[in-house]
């Protein structure tokens, strides 16, 4: 039997023109070694398994062609190549950093240096992971970076590139490796396919190259893995199957529904993906991508960064086409939401169910919100809702709704809706009241006389008239709610405080905030202050807006970057304990 070879090393680039997606580095390689420029250290980085440590064996091996091309590549046939795509070269050192950390590990690395090689112009030395290196190790290195023997060349390499320090990095050539691209990765796993005689939809390759991430070697060997599985037949279905990926087709029926708001339909489906075995978090994560891609079609510009299967691109500009960019915003918002909770929701299934439910109403809830900004376009409205029947239980508007809503532009033109809609419930309250007075006259007086006063406050409470802002009632109104904060120790409390109040009229103000960070604190107490300032102004048409204005005095403050100390003090601001712990441990800063 034959022996099975795995496709990242059989199909490992065996020169320069075959490395895919770093047409960059390797035209810059080819350029050094033909015009014998070449440096004695690289440092090669890079996401992982997109071919830095493959460039490298291509570099040791061309250098030490006997007869290179006149484009600068490996003749492959000499000895010297030979040796080198057997693996039997002398010439060539590899090193894992990961596991040879030690001193001693760099000290014997350094000690075969010294030997100038047997055959061959050059010995190479690649060291992968080279950011594992312990500090020690790194310095011992140091020295031999710097003033190698002629012949040696050292070929770092390395995923994180931040970690390695700036003695090493000004001692190398520097080469960044960019992610493969998707089309390149398609490009060539197609391209294996043929040479393997392997049947394979392009969609299935498609959804390969995006599961790997612009990883060539998981790309390969996520292919290795279904063609052992489907014997060689990769079809879209069984490549999704396979990778543990929902089928793109329920994301768009999901979507459907939520358009239709079609809540008994979304959650079926979401029924018949659970019983297929996908995890709810999954679910969530696969649909917040799905909206991100409908976000990102909405704009021609950037809907090219849409990794998508191709067949389903023309759909996905045709949905995005059919919803506003305000409902995705929020959608995605939810989802984000629910994702985040996802793992210390007790009932996982409720939890996701609850998350659609909340976007199958969620265009309702958004044009709610547009028809009170545009309360006389009500009539206007586009969208014809379904009517939700518990909603109008505590309204006493008539039973035909569609009658009411002409009504109330005609009848109140400066709108004050709270005493109409308290007026149902009122009515119950003193009918129960009456009936109670009747059966249980003497026995309940107190109780009675308890519901009498909750009544009347509730009554009260409801007939107040509405406050208007103004500017002094509203700072005061947030001052009393910065001193909330204050009280709870919220954080948030500093960024209210520096916010600026602009009344825009009787029910609507703006906050301006210097930077987006405040802004974000602001709109972190949304529900809070919303609840606090319309309970305030007895105004549940209050509504606010946060918005970012750079001001020149504060922003040339905020740019500055802050030391040490300064970092401490508004910590040490902001958290009281934080100055508390330094005091108590006697703790010292260090500058
Ligand atoms: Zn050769």
């Amino acid at each position: 039997m034959e022996q099975f070879i795995v496709s990242a090393r059989k199909y490992r680039p065996q020169n320069f023109s075959t490395v895919v997606g770093q047409q960059h580095i390797t035209t810059t390689l080819k350029n050094a070694i033909r015009n014998q420029q070449l440096a004695h250290a690289f440092l090669f980085c890079g996401p992982r398994g997109v071919g830095k440590t493959t460039c490298a064996r291509i570099l040791a091996k061309t250098i030490n062609c006997e007869h290179p091309t006149p484009d600068g590549e490996a003749c492959n046939t000499c000895q010297s190549c030979v040796s080198f795509n057997e693996g039997s070269s002398l010439n060539i050192h590899e090193l894992d950093a990961a596991s040879n950390n030690s001193v001693d590990d760099i000290r014997s690395l350094v000690e075969q240096v010294r030997f100038a090689p047997q055959a061959g112009k050059y010995k190479v030395y690649i060291v992968d992971e080279v950011h594992m290196l312990s500090t020690s190790a790194f310095n011992a290195f140091l020295k031999t970076l710097e003033e190698p023997p002629p012949y040696a060349i050292f070929i770092l390499a390395t995923t994180e590139k931040h970690k390695i320090l700036p003695t090493i990095l000004s001692r190398c050539q520097i080469f960044d490796f960019k992610r493969i691209t998707t089309q390149d990765t398609v490009d060539h796993l197609a391209e294996i396919c043929q040479k393997e005689e392997i049947k394979a939809e392009l969609p299935a390759l498609q959804v390969i190259a995006q599961k790997s991430e612009g990883c060539m070697r998981d790309s390969l060997s996520i292919l290795d893995k279904i063609v052992s599985f489907t014997n060689g037949e990769l079809t879209y279905k069984n490549t999704l199957e396979h990778l543990n990926i929902l089928d793109a087709d329920y994301y768009f029926k999901l979507m459907d529904c939520m358009l239709n708001q079609d809540l008994s339909g979304a959650l079926l489906l979401y029924e018949d993906i659970n019983r297929k075995g996908f995890e709810g978090d999954l679910v969530l994560n696969g649909f917040a991508e799905f909206i991100r891609n409908l976000l990102l079609s909405k704009d021609e510009k950037v809907a090219s960064l849409v990794e998508v299967v191709e067949s389903f691109r023309k759909r996905y500009l045709e949905i995005s086409a059919s919803c506003s960019t305000g409902y995705l915003v929020s959608a995605l918002n939810i989802l984000a939401e629910a994702e985040i909770n996802f793992k210390s929701a007790r009932n996982k299934r409720l939890h996701v169910e609850l998350a659609l439910i909340k976007l199958c109403y969620l265009q309702q809830a958004l044009s709610v919100v547009a028809d009170t900004d545009k309360k006389k376009q009500t009539d206007l409205r586009p969208l014809n809702f379904r009517v939700i029947q518990p909603v109008r239980v505590a309204d006493t508007a008539p039973a035909n709704p569609v009658q009411e809503k002409p009504q109330i532009p005609v009848q109140a033109p400066p709108v004050q809706p709270v005493p109409k809609t308290a007026s149902g419930p009122k009515l119950i309250i003193e009918d129960q009241l009456i009936t109670e007075k009747k059966t249980t006259a003497g026995k309940l007086g107190s109780l009675q006389k308890l519901r009498q006063q909750v009544s009347s406050t509730t009554q009260s409470s409801k007939e107040r008239s509405v406050i208007f802002i103004t500017s002094e009632l509203l700072q005061a109104a947030w001052q009393e709610f910065i001193e909330q904060l204050k009280m709870n120790r919220n954080p948030a409390a500093q960024s209210f405080e520096m916010a600026e109040l602009r009344v825009v009229n009787d029910e609507q103000f703006t906050v301006v905030t210097p930077n987006n960070l405040q802004q974000k604190f602001i709109d972190g107490e949304r529900i809070a202050l919303t609840e606090y300032l319309q309970q305030r102004f007895h105004n549940r048409r209050l509504s606010y807006q946060v918005v970012v204005e750079q001001r020149e005095d504060l922003s040339i403050k905020i740019e500055a970057p802050l030391n040490s100390r300064e970092r401490f003090q508004q910590l040490a601001e902001q958290f009281p304990l934080i100055k508390d712990l330094k005091d108590r441990l006697k703790l010292e800063l260090d500058y």
